[in-house]
Protein backbone atom coordinates (compact mmCIF):
# COMPACT_ATOMS: atom_id res chain seq x y z
CA UNK A 1 0.00 0.00 0.00
CA UNK A 2 1.55 3.73 -1.26
CA UNK A 3 1.34 5.84 1.71
CA UNK A 4 -0.31 8.99 2.23
CA UNK A 5 0.41 12.28 3.06
CA UNK A 6 -1.00 13.02 6.35
CA UNK A 7 -0.41 17.19 5.90
CA UNK A 8 -3.21 16.31 3.06
CA UNK A 9 -5.86 16.00 5.52
CA UNK A 10 -7.86 18.33 7.39
CA UNK A 11 -9.24 17.98 10.95
CA UNK A 12 -12.54 16.03 9.59
CA UNK A 13 -10.81 13.59 7.16
CA UNK A 14 -8.28 13.35 10.77
CA UNK A 15 -11.62 12.04 12.97
CA UNK A 16 -12.64 9.92 10.29
CA UNK A 17 -9.34 8.11 10.49
CA UNK A 18 -9.74 8.56 14.51
CA UNK A 19 -12.94 6.80 13.82
CA UNK A 20 -12.04 4.34 11.43
CA UNK A 21 -9.37 3.10 14.23
CA UNK A 22 -11.79 3.53 17.35
CA UNK A 23 -10.55 5.87 18.69
CA UNK A 24 -10.98 9.32 20.75
CA UNK A 25 -11.89 12.59 18.54
CA UNK A 26 -9.75 14.44 20.39
CA UNK A 27 -6.98 12.81 19.12
CA UNK A 28 -7.46 14.32 15.45
CA UNK A 29 -6.73 17.49 17.03
CA UNK A 30 -3.81 16.71 18.82
CA UNK A 31 -2.37 15.13 15.48
CA UNK A 32 -3.05 17.84 13.34
CA UNK A 33 -1.44 20.44 15.68
CA UNK A 34 1.27 18.13 16.01
CA UNK A 35 2.07 17.93 11.97
CA UNK A 36 1.28 21.43 11.61
CA UNK A 37 3.98 21.87 14.15
CA UNK A 38 6.41 20.56 11.72
CA UNK A 39 6.94 17.32 13.03
CA UNK A 40 9.19 14.89 11.06
CA UNK A 41 7.68 11.56 12.11
CA UNK A 42 4.52 10.16 14.60
CA UNK A 43 7.32 9.45 16.68
CA UNK A 44 7.72 12.75 17.48
CA UNK A 45 3.82 12.74 18.19
CA UNK A 46 4.73 12.12 22.43
CA UNK A 47 1.47 12.83 23.63
CA UNK A 48 -0.24 10.02 21.33
CA UNK A 49 -0.34 6.69 22.27
CA UNK A 50 2.95 4.77 20.68
CA UNK A 51 0.23 2.42 19.16
CA UNK A 52 -1.76 5.08 17.04
CA UNK A 53 1.55 5.94 16.15
CA UNK A 54 2.76 3.50 14.53
CA UNK A 55 -0.35 2.65 13.17
CA UNK A 56 -0.27 5.87 11.31
CA UNK A 57 3.30 5.43 10.34
CA UNK A 58 2.39 2.73 8.17
CA UNK A 59 -0.21 4.49 6.64
CA UNK A 60 0.89 8.04 6.24
CA UNK A 61 4.31 9.87 5.92
CA UNK A 62 4.57 13.80 7.34
CA UNK A 63 5.57 14.81 3.72
CA UNK A 64 7.61 17.95 4.34
CA UNK A 65 9.65 18.41 0.69
CA UNK A 66 13.37 17.80 0.71
CA UNK A 67 15.22 21.48 0.66
CA UNK A 68 17.73 20.51 -3.08
CA UNK A 69 18.97 24.46 -3.68
CA UNK A 70 18.25 27.61 -1.64
CA UNK A 71 19.13 31.13 -2.59
CA UNK A 72 19.34 34.28 -0.70
CA UNK A 73 19.06 37.83 -2.27
CA UNK A 74 21.98 40.03 -0.84
CA UNK A 75 20.04 42.57 -1.53
CA UNK A 76 17.04 42.23 0.63
CA UNK A 77 17.19 39.31 2.14
CA UNK A 78 14.76 37.23 -0.22
CA UNK A 79 15.29 33.47 0.25
CA UNK A 80 13.92 31.55 -2.68
CA UNK A 81 13.93 27.60 -2.27
CA UNK A 82 13.89 24.72 -4.56
CA UNK A 83 12.22 21.57 -3.12
CA UNK A 84 12.11 18.22 -4.24
CA UNK A 85 8.68 16.29 -3.63
CA UNK A 86 8.08 12.70 -2.92
CA UNK A 87 8.01 11.90 -6.69
CA UNK A 88 11.06 13.76 -7.49
CA UNK A 89 8.84 16.84 -8.72
CA UNK A 90 10.59 20.16 -8.15
CA UNK A 91 9.00 23.09 -7.12
CA UNK A 92 10.13 26.79 -5.73
CA UNK A 93 8.63 28.77 -3.01
CA UNK A 94 9.90 32.11 -1.94
CA UNK A 95 9.90 34.01 1.31
CA UNK A 96 10.01 37.73 1.28
CA UNK A 97 10.60 39.37 4.17
CA UNK A 98 8.84 43.04 4.84
CA UNK A 99 9.11 45.01 8.25
CA UNK A 100 5.24 44.14 8.47
CA UNK A 101 5.89 40.09 8.38
CA UNK A 102 7.06 37.49 6.05
CA UNK A 103 5.21 36.50 3.03
CA UNK A 104 5.34 33.19 1.70
CA UNK A 105 4.75 32.50 -2.02
CA UNK A 106 3.26 29.14 -2.74
CA UNK A 107 3.36 26.78 -5.77
CA UNK A 108 0.00 25.62 -6.31
CA UNK A 109 1.32 23.04 -9.69
CA UNK A 110 4.67 21.17 -10.55
CA UNK A 111 4.91 23.28 -14.15
CA UNK A 112 1.64 25.70 -15.85
CA UNK A 113 -0.76 24.90 -18.84
CA UNK A 114 -1.94 28.26 -19.17
CA UNK A 115 1.34 29.09 -21.82
CA UNK A 116 1.94 32.91 -20.98
CA UNK A 117 4.45 33.75 -23.09
CA UNK A 118 7.02 35.46 -20.14
CA UNK A 119 6.99 33.07 -17.46
CA UNK A 120 9.63 30.88 -16.99
CA UNK A 121 6.49 28.00 -15.29
CA UNK A 122 4.87 27.35 -18.19
CA UNK A 123 7.21 26.64 -20.63
CA UNK A 124 7.60 22.71 -20.03
CA UNK A 125 3.75 22.85 -19.74
CA UNK A 126 1.59 21.31 -16.75
CA UNK A 127 3.34 18.02 -14.92
CA UNK A 128 1.03 17.77 -12.02
CA UNK A 129 -1.29 19.57 -9.55
CA UNK A 130 0.05 19.59 -6.09
CA UNK A 131 -2.05 18.22 -2.90
CA UNK A 132 -3.08 20.31 -0.14
CA UNK A 133 -0.29 18.81 2.07
CA UNK A 134 2.49 19.87 -0.45
CA UNK A 135 1.13 23.23 -0.34
CA UNK A 136 1.33 23.08 3.38
CA UNK A 137 4.63 21.43 3.07
CA UNK A 138 6.49 24.58 1.64
CA UNK A 139 5.38 26.88 4.42
CA UNK A 140 6.64 24.42 6.92
CA UNK A 141 10.28 23.71 5.13
CA UNK A 142 10.71 26.98 5.20
CA UNK A 143 9.36 28.60 8.57
CA UNK A 144 11.59 25.74 9.69
CA UNK A 145 14.62 26.44 8.12
CA UNK A 146 14.26 30.15 8.32
CA UNK A 147 12.85 29.83 12.01
CA UNK A 148 10.70 32.55 11.49
CA UNK A 149 7.01 33.24 11.48
CA UNK A 150 5.28 33.56 8.34
CA UNK A 151 2.10 35.56 8.30
CA UNK A 152 0.63 36.17 4.62
CA UNK A 153 0.66 33.51 2.16
CA UNK A 154 0.50 34.49 -1.54
CA UNK A 155 -0.33 31.85 -3.86
CA UNK A 156 1.36 33.00 -6.73
CA UNK A 157 4.12 30.83 -7.42
CA UNK A 158 3.94 28.37 -10.08
CA UNK A 159 1.02 27.12 -11.67
CA UNK A 160 -2.55 28.40 -11.97
CA UNK A 161 -4.45 27.96 -8.43
CA UNK A 162 -7.83 27.88 -10.20
CA UNK A 163 -6.40 25.04 -12.25
CA UNK A 164 -5.90 23.16 -9.46
CA UNK A 165 -9.17 24.64 -7.73
CA UNK A 166 -10.68 21.72 -5.15
CA UNK A 167 -6.81 21.49 -3.47
CA UNK A 168 -5.91 25.11 -3.52
CA UNK A 169 -9.37 25.37 -1.29
CA UNK A 170 -8.47 23.10 0.79
CA UNK A 171 -4.96 23.95 1.49
CA UNK A 172 -6.56 27.42 2.17
CA UNK A 173 -9.19 25.80 4.75
CA UNK A 174 -6.64 23.79 6.42
CA UNK A 175 -4.01 27.05 7.07
CA UNK A 176 -6.75 28.88 8.11
CA UNK A 177 -7.41 26.53 10.70
CA UNK A 178 -6.55 27.60 14.84
CA UNK A 179 -5.58 23.93 15.77
CA UNK A 180 -2.50 24.29 12.32
CA UNK A 181 -0.86 27.21 11.43
CA UNK A 182 -3.45 30.15 12.03
CA UNK A 183 -3.24 31.86 9.38
CA UNK A 184 -5.78 34.71 8.95
CA UNK A 185 -8.06 34.62 5.35
CA UNK A 186 -7.34 38.29 5.02
CA UNK A 187 -3.34 37.14 4.76
CA UNK A 188 -3.66 35.00 1.70
CA UNK A 189 -3.54 36.48 -1.78
CA UNK A 190 -4.97 33.87 -4.55
CA UNK A 191 -3.51 35.08 -8.43
CA UNK A 192 -4.66 34.20 -11.27
CA UNK A 193 -4.31 35.03 -14.93
CA UNK A 194 -8.48 35.29 -15.02
CA UNK A 195 -10.13 31.76 -15.40
CA UNK A 196 -13.98 33.19 -15.03
CA UNK A 197 -15.62 30.05 -13.77
CA UNK A 198 -12.76 29.54 -11.16
CA UNK A 199 -13.21 33.19 -9.89
CA UNK A 200 -16.87 32.42 -9.72
CA UNK A 201 -16.72 29.54 -7.94
CA UNK A 202 -13.83 31.11 -5.31
CA UNK A 203 -16.89 34.26 -4.71
CA UNK A 204 -19.07 31.41 -3.56
CA UNK A 205 -16.43 29.58 -0.90
CA UNK A 206 -17.12 32.80 1.61
CA UNK A 207 -13.25 32.83 2.13
CA UNK A 208 -12.10 36.46 2.15
CA UNK A 209 -9.47 36.14 0.82
CA UNK A 210 -7.27 38.53 -1.92
CA UNK A 211 -8.11 37.72 -5.14
CA UNK A 212 -5.31 39.17 -7.55
CA UNK A 213 -6.27 38.74 -11.35
CA UNK A 214 -2.96 39.21 -13.50
CA UNK A 215 -4.13 41.03 -16.73
CA UNK A 216 -0.72 42.15 -18.55
CA UNK A 217 -3.44 44.26 -21.14
CA UNK A 218 -6.57 46.79 -21.08
CA UNK A 219 -7.80 44.84 -24.43
CA UNK A 220 -8.24 41.54 -26.03
CA UNK A 221 -5.77 41.51 -29.07
CA UNK A 222 -2.93 43.11 -26.36
CA UNK A 223 -3.74 40.49 -23.84
CA UNK A 224 -3.91 37.85 -26.58
CA UNK A 225 -0.17 38.43 -27.16
CA UNK A 226 1.07 37.82 -23.89
CA UNK A 227 -1.84 34.73 -22.74
CA UNK A 228 -3.62 32.01 -24.34
CA UNK A 229 -5.86 32.29 -21.72
CA UNK A 230 -7.12 35.94 -22.87
CA UNK A 231 -8.73 33.84 -26.67
CA UNK A 232 -10.88 31.72 -23.98
CA UNK A 233 -11.61 34.70 -21.97
CA UNK A 234 -12.69 38.40 -23.30
CA UNK A 235 -11.53 41.24 -21.22
CA UNK A 236 -14.96 42.27 -20.37
CA UNK A 237 -15.81 38.85 -19.04
CA UNK A 238 -12.71 39.00 -16.52
CA UNK A 239 -13.47 42.18 -15.51
CA UNK A 240 -17.25 41.27 -14.89
CA UNK A 241 -16.22 38.23 -12.75
CA UNK A 242 -13.89 40.51 -10.48
CA UNK A 243 -17.11 42.42 -10.08
CA UNK A 244 -19.22 39.85 -8.95
CA UNK A 245 -16.05 38.67 -6.72
CA UNK A 246 -16.19 42.33 -5.18
CA UNK A 247 -19.63 42.58 -4.50
CA UNK A 248 -20.24 38.96 -3.00
CA UNK A 249 -17.13 39.27 -1.23
CA UNK A 250 -16.75 42.73 -0.55
CA UNK A 251 -12.86 42.32 -0.87
CA UNK A 252 -10.84 45.20 -2.85
CA UNK A 253 -9.54 43.26 -5.99
CA UNK A 254 -5.47 43.92 -7.29
CA UNK A 255 -5.00 43.90 -11.00
CA UNK A 256 -1.24 42.50 -11.83
CA UNK A 257 0.04 44.42 -14.88
CA UNK A 258 3.43 43.37 -16.38
CA UNK A 259 5.18 46.16 -18.28
CA UNK A 260 6.73 44.62 -21.78
CA UNK A 261 8.30 47.05 -23.62
CA UNK A 262 6.97 48.19 -26.44
CA UNK A 263 3.86 45.30 -26.10
CA UNK A 264 1.81 46.96 -23.59
CA UNK A 265 3.75 49.67 -21.80
CA UNK A 266 2.15 52.83 -24.35
CA UNK A 267 0.09 55.71 -22.66
CA UNK A 268 -2.81 54.85 -24.71
CA UNK A 269 -2.14 50.98 -22.82
CA UNK A 270 -2.34 53.14 -19.81
CA UNK A 271 -5.08 55.73 -20.87
CA UNK A 272 -7.14 52.16 -22.08
CA UNK A 273 -6.67 50.56 -18.47
CA UNK A 274 -7.97 53.61 -16.68
CA UNK A 275 -11.04 53.03 -18.64
CA UNK A 276 -11.48 49.65 -18.37
CA UNK A 277 -10.53 49.61 -14.54
CA UNK A 278 -12.93 53.10 -13.85
CA UNK A 279 -15.39 52.47 -11.03
CA UNK A 280 -14.15 49.19 -10.06
CA UNK A 281 -12.50 48.70 -6.43
CA UNK A 282 -9.23 47.58 -7.28
CA UNK A 283 -5.49 48.53 -6.82
CA UNK A 284 -3.10 48.17 -9.69
CA UNK A 285 0.70 46.23 -8.66
CA UNK A 286 2.37 47.08 -12.43
CA UNK A 287 5.45 44.48 -12.47
CA UNK A 288 8.44 45.33 -14.60
CA UNK A 289 8.92 42.04 -16.86
CA UNK A 290 11.24 39.68 -15.08
CA UNK A 291 13.11 38.70 -18.32
CA UNK A 292 13.21 35.26 -18.92
CA UNK A 293 15.82 34.04 -20.60
CA UNK A 294 15.54 32.54 -24.44
CA UNK A 295 11.71 34.52 -24.44
CA UNK A 296 12.71 37.81 -26.23
CA UNK A 297 10.56 39.94 -24.31
CA UNK A 298 12.07 43.18 -22.71
CA UNK A 299 11.15 45.32 -19.81
CA UNK A 300 10.95 49.14 -19.95
CA UNK A 301 12.56 51.32 -18.27
CA UNK A 302 12.20 52.86 -15.32
CA UNK A 303 11.19 56.19 -16.75
CA UNK A 304 8.60 54.21 -18.73
CA UNK A 305 7.41 52.52 -15.70
CA UNK A 306 6.85 55.71 -13.85
CA UNK A 307 5.22 57.31 -16.72
CA UNK A 308 2.85 54.73 -16.62
CA UNK A 309 2.44 54.56 -13.33
CA UNK A 310 1.54 58.68 -13.35
CA UNK A 311 -1.14 57.89 -16.42
CA UNK A 312 -2.90 56.13 -13.93
CA UNK A 313 -2.67 58.24 -10.34
CA UNK A 314 -4.10 60.87 -12.98
CA UNK A 315 -6.91 59.07 -13.69
CA UNK A 316 -7.48 58.25 -10.07
CA UNK A 317 -6.45 54.34 -10.37
CA UNK A 318 -4.80 53.13 -7.27
CA UNK A 319 -1.62 52.01 -7.88
CA UNK A 320 1.95 50.75 -7.06
CA UNK A 321 4.98 49.46 -8.57
CA UNK A 322 5.63 46.45 -7.20
CA UNK A 323 9.00 46.70 -5.12
CA UNK A 324 11.84 44.36 -6.62
CA UNK A 325 12.45 41.45 -4.20
CA UNK A 326 15.58 38.96 -5.08
CA UNK A 327 16.39 40.72 -8.31
CA UNK A 328 20.25 39.39 -8.26
CA UNK A 329 18.65 35.65 -7.34
CA UNK A 330 16.25 35.04 -10.57
CA UNK A 331 13.02 36.37 -8.72
CA UNK A 332 10.86 35.54 -11.23
CA UNK A 333 8.85 32.06 -10.26
CA UNK A 334 10.28 28.92 -12.23
CA UNK A 335 13.52 30.54 -13.27
CA UNK A 336 14.93 28.40 -10.67
CA UNK A 337 13.68 25.53 -11.51
CA UNK A 338 13.86 25.72 -15.34
CA UNK A 339 17.45 26.19 -14.63
CA UNK A 340 17.85 22.77 -12.94
CA UNK A 341 16.10 21.27 -15.99
CA UNK A 342 17.65 22.73 -18.37
CA UNK A 343 21.12 21.01 -16.35
CA UNK A 344 19.56 17.93 -15.90
CA UNK A 345 18.64 17.58 -19.09
CA UNK A 346 22.28 18.37 -19.99
CA UNK A 347 23.54 15.80 -17.47
CA UNK A 348 21.20 13.44 -18.96
CA UNK A 349 18.23 13.41 -16.56
CA UNK A 350 20.26 13.88 -13.46
CA UNK A 351 19.47 16.83 -11.40
N1 LIG B 1 -1.04 31.60 -12.55
C1 LIG B 1 -1.23 32.68 -11.65
C2 LIG B 1 -0.18 32.78 -10.54
C3 LIG B 1 1.24 32.55 -10.89
S1 LIG B 1 2.19 33.82 -11.62
C4 LIG B 1 -1.35 33.99 -12.40
O1 LIG B 1 -1.23 34.00 -13.61
O2 LIG B 1 -1.63 35.01 -11.79
C5 LIG B 1 2.22 35.18 -10.54
C6 LIG B 1 2.35 36.51 -11.25
O3 LIG B 1 3.66 36.68 -11.79
C7 LIG B 1 1.39 36.66 -12.41
O4 LIG B 1 0.88 37.96 -12.45
C8 LIG B 1 2.30 36.41 -13.59
O5 LIG B 1 1.74 36.90 -14.76
C9 LIG B 1 3.56 37.10 -13.14
N2 LIG B 1 4.77 36.73 -13.86
C10 LIG B 1 5.14 35.51 -14.30
N3 LIG B 1 6.33 35.57 -14.93
C11 LIG B 1 6.72 36.86 -14.88
C12 LIG B 1 7.86 37.55 -15.36
N4 LIG B 1 8.81 36.93 -16.03
N5 LIG B 1 7.94 38.89 -15.13
C13 LIG B 1 6.97 39.53 -14.44
N6 LIG B 1 5.87 38.93 -13.98
C14 LIG B 1 5.73 37.61 -14.20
Amino acid sequence: MRKENALDMNLADLEKVMFDHHQPKYRAGQIFQWLHRGVRGFHEMSSIPLQLREMLSEQFYTGMPEIVEKQVSKLDGTAKYLLRLIDGSLIECVMLTYCHGNTLCVSSQVGCRMGCLFCASTKGGLVRHLTPGEMVGQILVSREDTGERISNIVIMGSGEPLDNYNNVIKFIRIINQEKGLNIGLRHVTLSTCGLVEGIDRLSAEGLPVTLSVSLHGADDETRKKLMPVAKKYKIKEVIKACERYISRTGRRVTIEYALVKEINDGEEDAVRLAELLKGLLCHVNLIPLNPVRGIGLERPDMQKVNNFKEMLVQRGIPVTVRREMGRDINGACGQLRAGHLELSEKNGGKV
